[in-house]
C-alpha cells in the first residue's frame, strides 16, 4: 500500500463537529499557512438526539472541506460508550502511522463528557504506543513530535492560547455546516445545541481565551511537555513584527 504524504497537523475527537469546536479556528489557521492538516473522529455520532449518521457523514465532509483538510477518517467506535480500550487504541495507531503527522492534536484527557476524556486518553497513549516497534499493523513504527490536547468544556491548565481572530467567521461557518446539530429550524426536537444562547457561548468562550492573550478570539491548548522556544521574543511577542514597537 502506497504511503500517503504525512500530515503537519492531526486532530482526533470523539464526535464529529468536536474539533469545530474547539479547535477549528487553528485547524483553519494552519490550513491558511501551507500546512497538510488532517481529522480524526472516533465515533460517527450516532447517539445525538438529531440527525443520523449518513447525515452526521454528510456534514462532516462538509465542514471538511470548508476548513480546507486535506484528510478526515472515521474510526466507528461506539458513541456514548467510548473506551480508552485496545481496540479503539489500535485504530488510533492505525491512522498515527498510516498519516504520521508532526503535530497531534487531542482532546483533553480529564475532560467531562466520557467520550471526550477517553478520546483523550486513547491519543495520548496511541501517540506513545505508535512508535513501538513490536505492535505490529504492517506499518512502520512512528511517534508525532509534539502531542498537544484541545478543551471542549474545560478552562483549567492550558499552556498557550492560539490567536484565531483571522478565522473566526470560517469557524463558525465551518461549525454551522452541522445543521442537524445546530441549525433550530429542522423539526427536530430541540438540544441545549439548537438554543441561540449555544452559538452565544461559542463565541463567548472564544472571545474569553483571546482575552487572555490581547486577541478577539482565542482557543486554549495544554502541553503536558516543556514548550521548546528558539526565539523567546518572537515567541513572548506573538509576531517577529513586534520588533518594530519594540525600537
Ligand atoms: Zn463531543
Amino acid at each position: 500500500m502506497k504511503q500517503p504524504e504525512p500530515l503537519h497537523a492531526m486532530a482526533m475527537a470523539a464526535h464529529p463537529d468536536d474539533v469545530e469546536l474547539s479547535c477549528g479556528g487553528t485547524l483553519i489557521k494552519l490550513v491558511k499557512k501551507g500546512y497538510r492538516v488532517g481529522v480524526l473522529d472516533l465515533t460517527r455520532g450516532e447517539m445525538g438526539t438529531r440527525g443520523t449518521p449518513e447525515q452526521r457523514d454528510a456534514e462532516a465532509a462538509e465542514a471538511s472541506r470548508l476548513m480546507g483538510l486535506t484528510v478526515r477518517e472515521n474510526a466507528g467506535r461506539p458513541d456514548g460508550f467510548l473506551q480508552n480500550d485496545q481496540e479503539t487504541i489500535m485504530e488510533v495507531i492505525h491512522v498515527l502511522r498510516k498519516w504520521r503527522p508532526v503535530l497531534w492534536i487531542v482532546p483533553c484527557s480529564e475532560e467531562r463528557h466520557p467520550d471526550h476524556a477517553a478520546a483523550g486518553r486513547a491519543g495520548l497513549e496511541a501517540a506513545f504506543l505508535a512508535g513501538l516497534r513490536k505492535i505490529e499493523t504492517g506499518q512502520k513504527p512512528f511517534r508525532p513530535t509534539w502531542t498537544i490536547q484541545y478543551f471542549c468544556r474545560l478552562d483549567t491548565a492550558y499552556s498557550f492560547v492560539v490567536d484565531v481572530s483571522d478565522v473566526f467567521e470560517d469557524k463558525l461557518t465551518a461549525i454551522r455546516a452541522y445543521r442537524s446539530q445546530f441549525d433550530p429550524g429542522s423539526g427536530e426536537p430541540e438540544t441545549y445545541l439548537t438554543r441561540p444562547q449555544f452559538m452565544d457561548m461559542v463565541i463567548a468562550r472564544n472571545k474569553f481565551f483571546g482575552s487572555k492573550v490581547e486577541a478577539a478570539y482565542g482557543e486554549p491548548f495544554l502541553s503536558r511537555e516543556a514548550l521548546r522556544v528558539d526565539d523567546p521574543v518572537a515567541f513572548l511577542t506573538g509576531h517577529p513584527s513586534a520588533w518594530a514597537t519594540l525600537r
